[in-house]
C-alpha cells in the first residue's frame, strides 16, 4: 500500500490560477514542512507561511440559514 503520505489535499473554492486563470483548479498541501499551493491544470505551485493567520485564499464558509 502507498499511503505513507502524509500531506493534506485541499482545494479552495473560487481561487483562480494566477497562470493560467483557471477557476477552482488551485489546491493546498499542508505537510509537516509547511503549506503550498499548487494548480492541478498547470505547474503552479506557491509555498505558503503556515505561521501566517491571514491568508487571504482561504476563508471560512458561512453556511446560510442564521
Ligand atoms: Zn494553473
Amino acid at each position: 500500500m502507498a499511503s505513507s503520505d502524509s500531506k493534506q489535499k485541499r482545494f479552495i473554492a473560487g481561487a483562480i490560477c494566477p497562470l493560467c486563470n483557471s477557476v477552482d483548479r488551485i489546491y493546498t498541501l499542508t505537510g509537516t514542512e509547511g503549506m503550498s499551493r499548487h494548480c492541478v491544470d498547470c505547474d503552479f505551485n506557491e509555498d505558503l507561511e503556515a505561521s501566517q493567520k491571514a491568508v487571504p485564499d482561504i476563508q471560512t464558509i458561512k453556511m446560510p440559514g442564521t
